[in-house]
């Protein structure tokens, strides 16, 4: 199928390395042109070399911590103008909620909440006037099924999550699409990140941590990123332009529920 994308530009926020990462690669094999940002310079330039040299397209690299003004306003400019928008960030820390602090939340709320507001504020009625734009941002499982020890990252989430319902229904007149993807157990860095400060404070080792994740995956896998990717890819396509407002959970069948 084609999805009508070739010759678009993309924004990839947190796009060097995971999840970010594969959505980046997708786009750039539907033939979009790529902005991607991350802090780490090597990496970045790695993934864009990677992307020029399988792909066709444009590949731009922005250096920068998109939750700061700066590092927003260095992606905005990258480009004269974006189809596509991938909001990401890192994922806030875990921990007893009695150990968070008002700068803990305040850090969580700008990553996870205010940032990707901010770019959709800056970018969406580009999108309108040109009738055509696709926002998808990465969010979590944890805003369907809260982990526990996930506090900050359940509460920044759902007020993002809170916040496209709304404004998703105002923009598929325009053929401007808002979805999230709520991503479940994926192989990335983040998620072996976690898995190792979980045995670390359980005295375990990481092998059993990953086993007894595995074990509450009925896909009885972890997430391929590329797998993530393409389902990025589809809701960004044409025709996808009747789906918005949407959380698509894509976990190996972890969330146990009818709808
Ligand atoms: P990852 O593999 O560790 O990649 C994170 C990416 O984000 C890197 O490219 C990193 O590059 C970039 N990044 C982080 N903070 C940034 C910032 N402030 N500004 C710009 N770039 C930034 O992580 P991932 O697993 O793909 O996770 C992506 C998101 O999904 C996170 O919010 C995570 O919490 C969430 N999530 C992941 C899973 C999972 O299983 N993997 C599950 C649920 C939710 P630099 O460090 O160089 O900036």
């Amino acid at each position: 199928m084609d999805f009508g994308l070739k010759g678009k530009w993309g924004l990839v926020c947190a796009g060097s390395k995971g999840l970010g990462r594969a959505c980046a690669e997708s786009l750039a094999g539907e033939g979009v042109n790529i902005v991607i940002v991350a802090r780490g310079a090597e990496a970045l330039a790695e993934t864009a070399e990677y992307i020029r040299s399988t792909t066709a397209v444009e590949v731009k690299t922005v250096a920068a911590d998109i939750t700061t003004q700066e590092g927003r306003d260095a992606a905005i400019n990258a480009c004269p103008q974006f189809d596509i928008l991938v909001n990401n960030a890192g994922g806030p820390p875990a921990g007893d909620f009695r150990n968070f602090s008002i700068v803990d939340w305040e850090k969580a709320l700008l990553a996870n909440m205010l940032t990707p507001i901010e770019l959709i504020k800056s970018l969406l009625d580009g999108m309108i006037d040109r009738k055509f734009g696709r926002i998808v941002n990465i969010t979590s499982a944890a805003v369907k099924a809260p982990i526990p020890i996930l506090g900050l990252s359940n509460g920044a989430r759902a007020g993002l999550t809170g916040f496209i319902a709304g404004l998703s229904r105002q923009t598929p007149m325009h053929n401007v699409t808002i979805n999230n993807i709520l991503p479940g157990a994926f192989a990335t860095e983040t998620m072996n990140g976690r898995m190792a400060a979980m045995a670390k404070q359980s005295k375990t080792t990481v092998e059993e941590v990953a086993q007894s994740r595995l074990n509450a995956i009925p896909a009885g896998r972890f997430g391929h990123p590329k797998e993530f990717g393409q389902l990025c890819a589809y809701i960004c396509s044409a025709q996808a332009s009747y789906i918005t407002g949407h959380n698509f959970l894509i976990d190996g069948g972890v969330y146990n529920g009818t709808l």
